[in-house]
């Protein structure tokens, strides 16, 4: 087991992504904080955790709200005396055309990916500064923090601004043996990709089986989605990983989507 003493704290971790991490992270024996707007979902996940034979706690986290970002870490740390890994995961997408996209649309997509992730790094950083073992801060990038596709404006400005983000706070953070990095998944079947399957086809004008042949997995080496499994084992990688020879990096898992 790799996080054997690790606390961890994942937002957005009631489904999808977040909630594979937290599964895989507890079964290498971290303690683990379930973070979502859904307190219901995440504590079904905790649920699932408990009967594995691991451990964690559901948090209630708007990850917009800053009081509830602060009141979430101040709750785990109460409960576990600190905060090894924070990983800023929640995310949401809206698929339009950016002359028709809503300065309130833009504005909730930012919001939840960048102001998200500031809200949780600061206070992640002011609980890992404490800790004399220092932490680990992990974003959930994408391919589109590499490149951009149509329709998807405020979710790869996003996407790109936390690789930003990420290397300010490996510069920073060195010094009080902070590292920090970004996971850049290709597609992979969540909810957040199943709803915007049928989105696109309208969009677009093609029928969903289109959408996933010759727009989402167009560019893979071998015309397949990346799993909840693969991001999992990269983001126990990077948690695990002993040293500040990796920091500020961005690892991409796509399929060969995207090269770097
Ligand atoms: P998902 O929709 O399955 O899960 C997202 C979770 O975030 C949900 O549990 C939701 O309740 C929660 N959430 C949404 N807004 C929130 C908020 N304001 N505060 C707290 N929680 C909130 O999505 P997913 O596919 O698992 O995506 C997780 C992350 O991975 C996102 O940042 C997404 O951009 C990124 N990502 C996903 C894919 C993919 O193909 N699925 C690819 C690249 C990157």
């Amino acid at each position: 087991m790799q996080l054997i003493d690790k606390t961890a704290l994942i937002t957005g971790a009631a489904g999808g992504i977040g909630r594979a991490i937290a599964e895989r992270y507890a079964r290498e024996g971290a303690r683990v904080a379930v973070a979502d707007l859904d307190l219901t979902a995440a504590e079904a996940t905790v649920q699932q955790i408990g009967d594995a034979g691991g451990e964690a706690m559901a948090l209630a986290m708007d990850v917009t709200d800053e009081a509830a970002v602060e009141a979430g870490v101040a709750a785990m740390v109460e409960r576990w005396g600190g905060l090894d890994i924070a990983i800023a995961n929640a995310g949401i997408q809206h698929i339009a055309p950016l002359h028709a996209l809503s300065f309130t649309d833009w504005r909730k997509v930012m919001s939840v990916h960048l102001d998200g992730a500031f809200l949780l790094t600061s206070a992640a950083l002011r609980q890992m500064y404490r800790q004399e073992r220092g932490g680990c801060l992990l974003y959930m990038g994408s391919v589109h923090s590499k490149l951009a596709s149509p329709l998807k404006a405020p979710y790869v400005a996003a996407k790109h601004a936390l690789l930003g983000l990420c290397r300010s706070v490996a510069k920073e953070g060195a010094a009080h043996r902070v590292r920090a990095n970004v996971i850049c998944p290709g597609f992979v079947r969540t909810p957040l990709v199943d709803r915007q399957i049928p989105e696109q086809a309208e969009a677009l004008g093609i029928s969903e089986e289109a959408v996933i042949r010759d727009v989402m997995l167009k560019d893979t080496v071998d015309g397949e989605f990346t799993t909840l499994e693969d991001i999992a084992e990269v983001a126990l990688h990077l948690a695990a990983f002993p040293s500040a020879a990796l920091t500020g990096q961005s690892v991409v898992a796509s399929h060969g989507w995207y090269m770097q």
